[in-house]
């Protein structure tokens, strides 16, 4: 629990600022703290120049605003954040959490080698759980496409094809990448985490990292299609997961949020967070 949190030992709900409020992601959050007393929003920071910026959110009294500012509220503490916001809030979203030493749960995709560096280092005085994707289905996948990997033991070639909505910045998804690791991962079979920077763009929205053979497709309002086809000799699996709404994600990310606003200073995965849970609780 951090420093300036009233949390431990008592019944007071738990503090969340939000960063990236008015987003699709950002808007789950925050329906999903409203419908739960044992949350509470605290802060709702949005970009400089969003539209929204000082308007009120309707709930709690919060406003929106800037990282940093908690307009509306007389209570500035809070007791994690979570971010789904864009890369761009990275460098003032960490100054403003270590100064305070509260702990931040990121779902923010497309982050340069520089933000993830930035994120451990931020790790060494907060405690920071980033995931690309919140949904306990895509954990579980990703744990078995590393198993398939290793079993099949480098005889295998797979592609994975994601499908999003128009406006998303980032190919291929940051879920994608995470399947694809997974795989590389089982691949190699010595646990190295492949170099990003092995990705190899082949076409425009094409890439190609080791055996695996990426595709991002983007269109309409698709909250996040991916598809998996595995080969190997003499077999084919095919497995399509599909994100229907953003609560989803939301709700994978509160539940670490709770559970991260008690952990020491540390940069933790999803993995860490789900280890300590039964599936019951999820
Ligand atoms: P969006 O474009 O709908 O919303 C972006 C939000 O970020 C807005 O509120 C905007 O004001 C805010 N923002 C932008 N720049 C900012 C800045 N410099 N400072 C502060 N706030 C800033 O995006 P979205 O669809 O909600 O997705 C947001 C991020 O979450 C993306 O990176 C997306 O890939 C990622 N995402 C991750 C998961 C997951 O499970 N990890 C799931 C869905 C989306």
């Amino acid at each position: 629990m951090n420093a300036l949190s009233g949390q431990v030992g008592d019944a007071l709900p738990l503090r969340i600022g939000v960063c990236g409020a008015s987003g699709r992601m950002g808007q789950a959050l925050l329906k999903a703290i409203d419908k739960q007393s044992q949350w509470m929003l605290a802060a709702a920071w949005v970009s400089p120049d969003d539209p929204v910026l000082q308007t009120a959110t309707g709930i709690n009294g919060v406003y929106y605003s800037r990282i940093g500012d908690n307009q509306g509220t007389d209570d500035f503490r809070l007791d994690v954040v979570v971010d789904f916001s864009s890369p761009q809030a990275l460098e003032a979203l960490l100054a403003e959490l270590q100064k305070h030493r509260v702990p931040l749960v990121i779902g923010t995709t497309g982050l340069s080698a520089e933000g993830k560096k930035a994120l451990q280092t931020a790790a060494e005085t907060i405690p920071v759980l980033w995931a690309p994707n919140f949904s306990l289905t895509v954990w579980l996948l990703q744990d078995f496409l590393n198993r398939l990997a290793r079993i099949h033991a480098g005889r295998w070639q797979a592609r994975i094809r994601e499908t999003h909505r128009a406006g998303k910045k980032d190919a291929p998804s940051g879920t994608a990448l995470a399947l694809a690791e997974a795989l590389v991962t089982g691949h190699t079979q010595d646990n190295m985490k492949p170099d990003p920077a092995t990705l190899e763009q082949i076409a425009p929205l094409a890439f190609r990292l080791g055996p695996v053979a990426l595709e991002s497709f983007r269109r309409g309002q698709v909250a996040g299609v991916h598809e998996v086809e595995w080969r190997g000799p003499g077999e084919r699996l095919q497995i399509c997961h599909t994100a229907d709404s953003p609560e989803l994600f939301a709700h994978g990310a509160l539940q670490a949020a709770a559970w991260l606003a008690q952990q020491r200073p540390g940069s933790y995965s999803l993995d860490n967070y789900l280890q300590t849970i039964s599936i019951d609780d999820a």
